[in-house]
C-alpha cells in the first residue's frame, strides 16, 4: 500500500507541483504541520486543520455548503462541485471539495494555488519548502527567497483561469405554473405497509392518486400543472428538479408517504403528517425522512443517474437558496392547512436536505401525507375520498400561498 502511494505521489509530481507529506504553515512565529491526504491519487487537505493553521475557520453552511473564513477573504464551496466563490468570481478548481467521514477536503491545488491567488492577499506558497506562508510586512521575514517577484500580493491575486459568471436565472412568465411530483415510481416503491400485515398499501401508488387528484383541482382552478411522472415510471431525483425548471414551474410540490425508522410496534404506531422544506435536517426524525426518501438514487442507473454538471448545478444551488425563506412559507401554508382536513397529528413544519427539492429554482416543498405504515393510517389514505380532500386542501394552500406571494412582490414575476 505504501509503494502504491508512492508511485502515485510521484505520478502526481509529475504533472504538477511536487506533493508533499506535510505542508507547514507558517503564520508569524506559529508553525502547523498540515498532513496531506492522499486518496485515489489525489492529494487533499483537512479543510478544518488547514484553516485552524491560518487562523481562519470552516463555517458549514446549509445545503452541503461550506464558507472557509480567513482573516482577509470568504471562499465559498459545495462539497462535490468543482468550483469556488468568492463573492460574485466563480474560481473553477482542478477537483472538488469533498467530505469524507464528516469532513472537508480541500484539493492541494488550494495550498499551492487556490489560497495564495484568492485567500486575501498576502499568503505565498513556498514550492522548494512545502511551505504556506503568511506574508506580514510588519515582520518582513516571511517572503520566500525563491520568490523572484518581491510583491507577490498583486500578482498572486490576478487570476489567470477562466471566470465564469453565472447566466441570470430565467424567470417565470405570469401565468402560474404548479410543478407536481408524485414520489418513487417504477421499480422504486417507496414505502410499503403496513407494519404487521402483507404489504397492500405501496407509497408510489398512493402518491401518484393524489398527485393526479391535486392537478385537477388546480387545473380547475385556472393553474398550469406539470407532473413530473403522471405513470408508474422512474424519474431521477436530479431529474425532477430539471423538469421543473425547464417549465419554468412557480412552485414545486413532491409528494410522499412516510414510515417509521423500525418496522417495530411502536414504529406502527407512528402516524401523522408533516411538510418539508429544502434545508440541513436539523433532527435525528429530519434526517430519517431524508435518507428515507434519499434512497431512490440508488435505482438510478445509466442515463437516469445524476451526472453532476457542475456549473449548472453550483447556479441551480444558488438559485434555490434565494428560495429557502419561500419554501419555508410555502411549507407552513400547506401544513396549516392540512390540519382542517387531516386526522392527525400534526408533525409541524421540517426541514431537510431532500435531492429531489436541491435542483429546482422555485420554492419547493416535500409533503409526506401520513405513515403507511400505521394500519388506520394507510387505510385514511387510501380512501378516494380522503385523497380528494387532502388534494382540495392542498391546492387551496398553493393558491393562496401564490396570490399571498404575487401580492407581496407586487406582480413582478
Ligand atoms: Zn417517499
Amino acid at each position: 500500500m505504501r509503494a502504491l502511494l508512492l508511485a502515485l505521489q510521484i505520478a502526481a509530481a509529475q504533472t504538477s507541483a511536487p506533493i508533499p507529506t506535510f505542508v507547514v504553515v507558517r503564520d508569524g512565529t506559529t508553525v502547523t504541520m498540515v498532513p496531506v491526504t492522499i486518496d485515489g491519487g489525489e492529494a487533499s487537505v483537512r479543510a478544518d486543520v488547514l484553516m485552524k493553521a491560518m487562523r481562519g475557520m470552516v463555517i458549514t453552511g446549509t445545503n452541503l455548503h461550506y464558507t472557509l473564513a480567513l482573516p482577509g477573504a470568504r471562499l465559498a464551496l459545495i462539497d462535490g462541485i468543482p468550483f469556488a466563490k468568492r463573492d460574485s468570481l466563480t474560481i473553477p478548481l482542478n477537483r472538488a471539495p469533498q467530505v469524507r467521514g464528516g469532513q472537508l477536503y480541500l484539493p492541494f491545488q488550494f495550498v499551492t494555488e487556490i489560497i495564495p491567488r484568492f485567500g486575501g492577499g498576502g499568503y505565498v506558497y513556498d514550492v522548494a519548502q512545502s511551505e504556506l506562508r503568511t506574508f506580514t510586512p510588519a515582520t518582513g521575514t516571511l517572503l520566500p527567497a525563491r520568490t523572484a517577484n518581491p510583491t507577490p500580493r498583486t500578482t498572486s491575486t490576478t487570476p489567470r483561469s477562466t471566470v465564469i459568471t453565472p447566466p441570470p436565472v430565467s424567470r417565470p412568465s405570469t401565468r402560474k405554473v404548479v410543478v407536481i411530483d408524485a414520489g418513487h415510481g417504477g421499480p422504486d416503491n417507496g414505502m410499503t405497509g403496513p407494519i404487521g400485515t402483507p404489504a397492500w398499501f405501496v407509497e408510489k401508488e398512493v402518491v401518484l392518486s393524489v398527485a393526479q387528484k391535486l392537478a385537477t383541482v388546480l387545473r380547475a382552478r385556472g393553474m398550469d400543472v406539470l407532473m413530473t411522472r403522471t405513470a408508474d415510471t422512474l424519474i431521477a431525483l436530479s431529474d425532477r428538479g430539471r423538469i421543473a425548471n425547464s417549465n419554468h414551474g412557480d412552485v414545486f410540490i413532491s409528494i410522499h408517504v412516510n414510515a417509521p425508522g423500525s418496522r417495530t410496534a411502536a414504529g406502527a404506531r407512528e402516524r401523522g403528517f408533516e411538510t418539508y422544506f429544502l434545508a440541513e435536517a436539523k433532527t435525528e426524525d429530519e434526517r430519517r425522512v431524508q435518507d428515507m426518501e434519499n434512497e431512490s438514487v440508488k435505482f438510478e442507473t445509466g442515463a437516469n443517474a445524476p451526472k453532476g454538471d457542475p456549473l449548472s448545478f453550483i447556479i441551480t444551488d444558488m438559485a434555490q437558496n434565494e428560495h429557502l425563506r419561500e419554501s419555508s412559507d410555502l411549507a407552513q401554508t400547506i401544513q396549516q392547512g392540512l390540519i382542517d382536513v387531516h386526522p392527525g397529528p400534526n408533525r409541524g413544519v421540517q426541514q431537510a436536505n431532500f435531492a429531489v427539492l436541491r435542483g429546482s429554482y422555485m420554492p419547493a416543498v416535500l409533503i409526506e401525507l401520513g405513515f403507511g405504515s400505521n394500519q388506520s393510517e394507510a387505510t385514511y389514505l387510501s380512501d378516494q375520498d380522503n385523497q380528494r380532500a387532502l388534494a382540495r386542501n392542498i391546492a387551496e394552500s398553493v393558491t393562496a400561498y401564490l396570490a399571498h406571494y404575487q401580492s407581496r412582490v407586487g406582480g413582478a414575476r
